[in-house]
């Protein structure tokens, strides 16, 4: 069988089937499983990229049934059941997972993504980072006050967790990394702006908890607007039309964009090829245990699935775009193959929701926990430390736990943030 992706869920349904009679093959285009929900620290110099990835040959070192392979998908086959690469290789499957995750969404203005990345990979945030730390080497030379004020000015568009992570982040670092080491700047007097389209930030947590992260941005030095749609990105900055009035422009030489997400292209390419349907972000819709409508040798699972949750006694319901998701997901897929190599009745998909944390910066987070027995919510310095032993707990690997506890102790007495060595020079120079 294949496996295309090791994110969350190819990962999962990959060892829920370490002592299955299978032989596995996990094709990934990268050679390393990322844990995005700490992507933010790299891209703000908090942590380096090896604490929070791990090889993923390294992670199936152990596991006889598993081959890796280095490849990029660029097409699947379901009626030869092949998987073509993008090199020209091809790989045969009687079983296939589909757990190619989902990439940003510019809602139809891909030319943004120049002057807006967005944060997904290793290498959107080492990018985000250059950026990030050579606005602030090029405000310290900028002798123009309004020159430089677009170089300070940063704004994060989308108040989603990440944004609201990048944004508090951010803070941090013009309050609290940088301080002190330049000359003709003061990092302190950065603006942050964060942007949302929609009326409140942090959408999927209660009310409460989204004016509580609002209030906590602000304390930490972050402008929130909310109900503000973003009409236009350049080099120079951005266009902005709040909730009334006329559009007003924003200049800025640093823009991140947390706003959209669209499925992977594979999605659409496999609906296309077996009959599926699509949804508008290019999620595939697929049956109750996961597989494709009249193909259940293909299973679609994590951010690349529309998928719905049928838990006994309530309505099916979507389940969101998040890891604990994607890990179900791949665990019921592995199980469902293996009742359907016996013979045996396919089980629905069922998830188990535990609500949502985010954090926004130091000693700032919020968390919407669903216990068996009661919702629980809280805020503020509890809810940062649960967030951060929950992160720490579900990173891979127990080196990667350790770095990054030592790392985050470190720079939470000293302000520091250690990983600001950036690849390339000065912007404006050439290389040779
Ligand atoms: C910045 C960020 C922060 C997040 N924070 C949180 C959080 O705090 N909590 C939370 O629960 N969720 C968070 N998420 C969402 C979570 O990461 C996803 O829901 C989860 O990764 C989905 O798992 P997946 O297996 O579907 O996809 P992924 O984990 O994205 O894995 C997809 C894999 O497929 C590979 N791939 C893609 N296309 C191809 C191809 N054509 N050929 C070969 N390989 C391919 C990719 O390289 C990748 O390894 C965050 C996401 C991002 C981007």
């Amino acid at each position: 069988m294949v496996i295309i992706g090791c994110g969350f869920g190819g990962l999962e349904a990959a060892r829920a089937l370490e002592r299955a009679d299978v032989d596995i093959t996990v094709v990934d285009r990268t050679n390393h499983h990322l844990f995005q929900p700490l992507l933010y620290q790299v891209a703000t110099a908090g942590l380096s990229a090896p604490a929070i990835a791990a090889p993923v040959r390294h992670l199936f070192r152990r596991q006889a049934n598993v081959t890796t392979l280095l490849g990029e998908v660029a097409d699947i086959d379901p009626a030869a059941r092949t998987v073509r690469l993008a090199d020209g290789g091809t790989l045969p499957y009687d079983h296939l997972i589909v757990a190619a995750g989902a990439t940003h969404s510019y809602f139809g203005r891909d030319d943004w993504a120049r002057f807006a990345p967005g944060l997904k990979t290793l290498a959107d945030a080492f990018e985000i980072r250059r950026r990030v730390l050579f606005a602030f080497e090029a405000a310290e030379k900028e002798e123009d006050p309004a020159a430089r004020a677009a170089w300070l000015t940063f704004v994060v568009i989308g108040a989603g967790p990440t944004g609201v992570e990048m944004a508090g982040t951010l803070a941090e670092i013009a309050r609290h990394t940088l301080p002190g080491e330049f000359r003709h700047i003061d990092p302190a007097g950065a603006r942050i702006l964060l942007l949302e389209g929609s009326p409140r930030v942090l959408q999927a947590m209660p009310e409460a908890l989204s004016a509580s992260a609002q209030k906590q941005l602000e304390r930490l030095g972050v402008e929130v607007r909310t109900a503000s749609r973003v009409t236009a990105i350049d080099e120079a900055g951005l266009e902005v039309q709040p909730p009334e009035g006329a559009a007003y422009r924003l200049p800025s030489r640093c823009v991140v964009w947390a706003a959209g997400v669209a499925a992977s292209p594979l999605g659409r390419q496999l609906a296309a090829a077996t009959g599926a349907t699509a949804d508008r972000a290019g999620r595939v819709q697929v049956e109750p245990d996961l597989s494709l409508p009249g193909h259940p040798e293909i299973s679609v699972i994590g951010d690349l699935a529309a998928a719905r949750s049928y838990l006994a006694g309530h309505e099916p319901r979507p389940v969101p775009g998040v890891s604990p998701a994607a890990k179900q997901m791949g665990r019921t897929a592995a199980a469902n193959i293996l009742r359907r190599l016996r013979g045996e009745a396919t089980q629905p998909f069922r998830y188990r929701d535990y609500g949502n944390l985010a954090t926004i910066g130091r000693n700032s987070a919020v968390v919407d926990l669903w216990t068996p027995w009661r919702r629980i919510e809280f805020s503020g310095w509890f809810a940062w430390v649960f967030w951060l032993f929950a992160h720490i707990y579900f990173l891979i690997g127990f080196r990667n736990r350790i770095v990054v506890l030592i790392d985050w102790a470190s720079a939470y007495w000293s302000s520091q943030r250690y990983a600001r060595v950036v690849t390339g020079i000065a912007p404006g120079t050439t290389d040779n």
